[in-house]
């Protein structure tokens, strides 16, 4: 087998030489990942300039690596399109430093590059860390990765849909086990800094405290996570609301013309 692996913290990071490392009894891997950390930069494809890919050393042996100038999903998106010449199997995203739940997933550049490999049909798994410490521990969520892929879950992905897997910020023996769950409600709480540069022009941050998000609804990843259980999402990229276009059919707007608009509304 062989696997592609990638992340958006960037080909230096220690999630992805963690993952990699997990990967390796699977068989071959691959590693292309940006050159630098991508995170939060979502499902972005560079258009307007090019790319740059090389080779790097990395810290795990038997591993070839290569650094992207851009972002994650450019990087899985250039290996699946040719620039890896052996046949991929499956691509891992990861192990990202800090949680991908809820609404994260829109921003998550981890996330993007397991949506960017469904894309090109290739079955993927997102792997985060409820952890977003620069000395986070990232062996019990290698653990965890190498036993959800030994499972052979990704076989059993139906097109464009992705595993989302969230692994609790605890040892492995404490780790309680595996809930599949849907996505929770994250809480963002971000605020706009503005302050003024040295030419007295305003400039602006959106900083504030981490996100937080309701951990007490049973059944979603944050809830999960939150009680020492890694949580596994199937996500689809059809982001349809069904019952919202029922709502909307039955406003009639299917019978109108364009431009027309009926007196009582
Ligand atoms: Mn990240």
């Amino acid at each position: 087998m062989h696997i592609l692996v990638s992340n958006d913290d960037g080909i230096n990071a220690p999630g992805i030489a963690a993952l990699a490392a997990a990967m390796l009894p699977f068989g071959q891997v691959t590693v292309i990942a940006p050159k630098e950390n991508r995170s939060a930069i979502g499902h972005r494809k560079t258009m307007h300039k090019p790319l740059r890919i090389d080779p790097v050393p990395f810290p795990v042996e038997g591993v070839r690596a290569y650094a992207t100038s851009e972002t994650p999903s450019d990087s899985v998106a250039v290996a699946l399109l040719g620039f890896v010449k052996d046949p991929i199997d499956l691509v891992v995203s990861g192990i990202n430093r800090g949680a991908n739940m809820g609404q994260d997933l829109t921003y998550s550049g981890t996330v993007s590059a397991a949506f960017e490999a469904v894309i090109w049909h290739k079955p993927a798994i997102a792997f985060s860390l409820v952890d977003h410490s620069e000395n986070a521990d990232y062996s019990a969520a290698a653990a965890i990765a190498r036993q959800i892929v030994a499972l052979g879950l990704y076989r059993d992905l139906p097109p464009l849909t992705l595993l989302n897997v969230n692994v609790p910020a605890l040892p492995l023996e404490q780790i309680k086990g595996f809930k599949v769950v849907r996505q929770g409600l994250r809480t963002y709480n971000d605020t706009l800094i503005t302050r003024i540069d040295p030419y007295g022009r305003p400039y602006y941050w959106i900083g504030g405290e981490a996100p937080s998000g309701d951990t007490t609804e049973e059944g979603t990843d944050l809830w999960a996570t939150h009680n020492g259980y890694v949580s596994l999402t199937p996500i689809h990229l059809d982001m349809t609301n069904y019952a919202m276009m029922r709502q909307l059919q039955g406003r009639g707007i299917e019978s109108l013309k364009p431009g027309e608009i009926p007196s009582q509304t």
